[in-house]
């Protein structure tokens, strides 16, 4: 496979949907950090994978609820690097209840893992973007950001805070070839969904399947490719047609 320089960046890259990401962009010739918390035996295995296909990568430990190591971090792979072309916000995570019944801290820890993390990895990846007159950040939202979902308070407000943060980037860096995008699942089957009935919510879903991760991971790869230049502010489904 022919290499170019890129440099991409996918945080939950250890397993789920952000593995898939992470391969593909690795598999389309990225030099990829994978990020990861705890799944650093995942994020090796797909390491392998983009090595085996011809890619090369780095896992990085990250807790994208930390700040200070959020900054530090971007601030010393884009140093090691000189540049990063793309950075997907993908790590996430759920802590559903009524909220007559939800405690502050599944309020404040959904907010901190979803919403908090994406300015914390935004900003200095924005301004080496702003640098090198190029990037592509994308968000990893959900249709809960967008249709509201009973019992899911905090997750549809950090998903619908994710859509609101990207589109008001998108305009302030629009004219250096910047673009902000979110792409937004619907059910997927990975972990985070393996307490759903996923064969009863299939009747739902106009496709009457659950998603595989690899369609999230393809739009995604379009979305972070030169290719994409005039996508920009924009939410995308990948659901089924649910939404
Ligand atoms: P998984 O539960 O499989 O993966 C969650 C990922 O988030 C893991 O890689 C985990 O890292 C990472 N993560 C969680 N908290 C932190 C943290 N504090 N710091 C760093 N990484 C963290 O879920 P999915 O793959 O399904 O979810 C990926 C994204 O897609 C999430 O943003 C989710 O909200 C979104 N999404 C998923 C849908 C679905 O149906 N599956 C639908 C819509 C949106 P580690 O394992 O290393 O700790």
């Amino acid at each position: 496979m022919e290499k170019n320089a890129a440099v991409a960046l996918v945080t939950g890259a250890g397993k789920g949907i952000g593995r898939a990401i992470a391969e593909d962009l690795g598999r389309r010739g990225f030099f990829v950090f994978l990020a990861y918390r705890s799944s650093r035996a995942g994020a090796e295995e797909a390491l392998t994978a983009i090595r085996e296909a011809g890619g090369d990568g780095d896992p990085v430990a990250l807790d994208v609820t930390d700040a200070a190591a959020c900054e530090t971090t971007l601030e010393g792979l884009i140093k090691e690097k000189g540049r990063l072309d793309v950075l997907v916000n993908n790590a996430g995570m759920r802590k559903d209840g009524l909220m007559v019944r939800m405690k502050n801290e599944a309020w404040e820890e959904v907010m901190r893992t979803n919403l908090d993390s994406f300015f914390y990895l935004t900003r200095p990846v924005v301004r080496q973007m702003l640098r090198q007159r190029y990037g592509r950040i994308i968000s990893i939202g959900s249709t809960s950001g967008q249709a509201g979902v009973a019992g899911q308070v905090n997750y549809s407000a950090s998903k619908a805070g994710l859509m609101g943060a990207s589109r008001a980037l998108a305009r302030e860096v629009a004219t250096r070839n910047i673009t902000v995008n979110v792409v937004a699942p619907g059910f997927i089957v990975t972990d985070m969904t393996e307490d759903l009935n996923l064969e009863a919510l299939a009747k739902e879903i106009p496709a009457g399947r659950p998603g595989r991760v690899e369609e999230v991971a393809a739009l995604v790869g379009f979305l972070a490719s030169p290719e994409a230049s005039y996508v920009t502010g924009q939410v995308i489904g990948v659901n089924g047609g649910l939404y």
